[in-house]
């Protein structure tokens, strides 16, 4: 788990436009239901404190001046089983208690029993005026790099139908392809654009972040960092989406990125590396 530890004084992370949001660490020593090889929270991202349902709407209240967008969650999967029905009603509250934007985002393929209650906030987000957004995050088609997004996360093909679900109960989706990883191959963004479309309203990139020598390391090159993937890494590096005081490596490519937003252009998907400029460009739309 991160070095980075919260407090009750910053359990969350908000930084003037988005307040992030969750149910905090599965347990002490397992921060989510998942272990995905590139996880930022197995380096220096933190996780967010785990608190009572009233006091994270408490949270929200009290700093409603400070954001204009929720994120559910951020260092952890909210709403993956054991907590499936929890995470819905954390949001099910939100929804009830701020008039706001609220975006979640799962790798779970979530079961028919929650999709009446996801179908009730979206049209309740929708009577005020306020976008329901459902993310999710396929970071690979091929079987040769599964080992990046091991069991029990469910397949490519199980996420693709999930967002196919979401679209269907009347939610805004979103697709991270995120990180783009140099082992993966662009085809595969393409693949899964493809088989999702035209359920999908906006696809997302993100440069991949590591820690030197750190647990990310470890796992996404097992056999050591390729030397032409080495040139391309750039150091120092602060993370623009969390308050950790940590420098990383990073990598990304104008090549994969290029390719990605064209191919989105011509499918009329929203394209961008960031999720603000991606809903800017949404709401223009409505
Ligand atoms: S689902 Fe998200 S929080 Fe959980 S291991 Fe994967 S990247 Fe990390």
């Amino acid at each position: 788990m991160s070095n980075f530890k919260r407090t009750q004084l910053n359990p969350f992370y908000l930084n003037g436009e988005r307040a992030m949001v969750s149910l905090g660490p599965l347990t002490e020593k397992k921060y989510c239901p998942y272990s995905c090889a590139f996880c930022y929270v197995q380096d220096d991202f933190g996780s967010y404190v785990s608190l009572d349902l009233d006091d994270i709407i408490n949270f929200l209240v009290v700093n409603r001046n400070k954001y204009n967008i929720i994120y559910v969650s951020g260092d952890t999967d909210s709403f993956a089983p054991p907590r499936t029905d929890k995470g819905v009603q954390l949001l099910s509250m939100i929804s009830q208690s701020v008039e706001c934007d609220l975006l979640f985002t799962t790798r779970a393929v979530l079961p028919d029993f929650v999709l009446n209650r996801l179908s009730e906030i979206a049209d309740r987000q929708r009577k005020i005026n306020k976008l329901l957004i459902a993310a999710t995050s396929i970071t690979r088609y091929s079987e040769e790099v599964a080992y990046l997004e091991p069991a029990p996360i469910p397949s490519p093909d199980e996420r693709i139908q999930h967002m196919k679900n979401m679209k269907a109960l009347g939610a805004v989706t979103m697709l991270g392809l995120r990180p783009f990883l140099p082992m993966v191959n662009v085809n595969d963004y393409i693949a899964i654009l493809d088989k999702i479309h035209p359920f999908l309203d906006i696809a997302l990139g993100e440069r991949f972040y590591f820690i030197r020598n750190g647990n990310i390391q470890k796992r996404v090159f097992p056999n050591g960092i390729p030397k032409e993937i080495e040139k391309e890494i750039k150091r120092g590096q602060k993370m623009y989406f969390d308050d950790n005081q940590s420098y990383w490596d990073t990598w990304s490519s104008l090549s994969v990125e290029r390719t990605v937003a064209e191919h989105c252009r011509k499918r009329g998907i929203i394209f961008a590396m960031h999720s603000t400029e991606a809903l800017e460009e949404y709401r223009k739309t409505l």
